[in-house]
């Protein structure tokens, strides 16, 4: 399972009940409870990586087209 920082205990906890849920900015999280004291964690997960949802691949709307010099 996942692991987080309680702020209370200030140690790093397991979290239990974790719900991944996905932000507004698009990143994804896991919500949770601290399994000693039951204060709300939250842990924020890398950005898109668990599921690539957009590829990475540069926009071919406009293709380079280099001036012809040739004369
Ligand atoms: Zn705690």
């Amino acid at each position: 399972m996942a692991e987080g920082y309680c702020v209370k205990c200030k140690a790093k906890k397991e979290i239990v009940d974790g719900v991944e849920e996905v932000m507004k900015n698009g990143r994804k999280a896991i919500k949770g409870k601290c399994p000693d004291c039951g204060t709300v964690m939250f842990k924020i997960l890398g950005g898109k990586a668990a599921t690539p949802e957009t590829p990475v691949s540069p926009p071919s709307s406009t293709p380079p087209t280099p001036p012809s010099t040739v004369s």
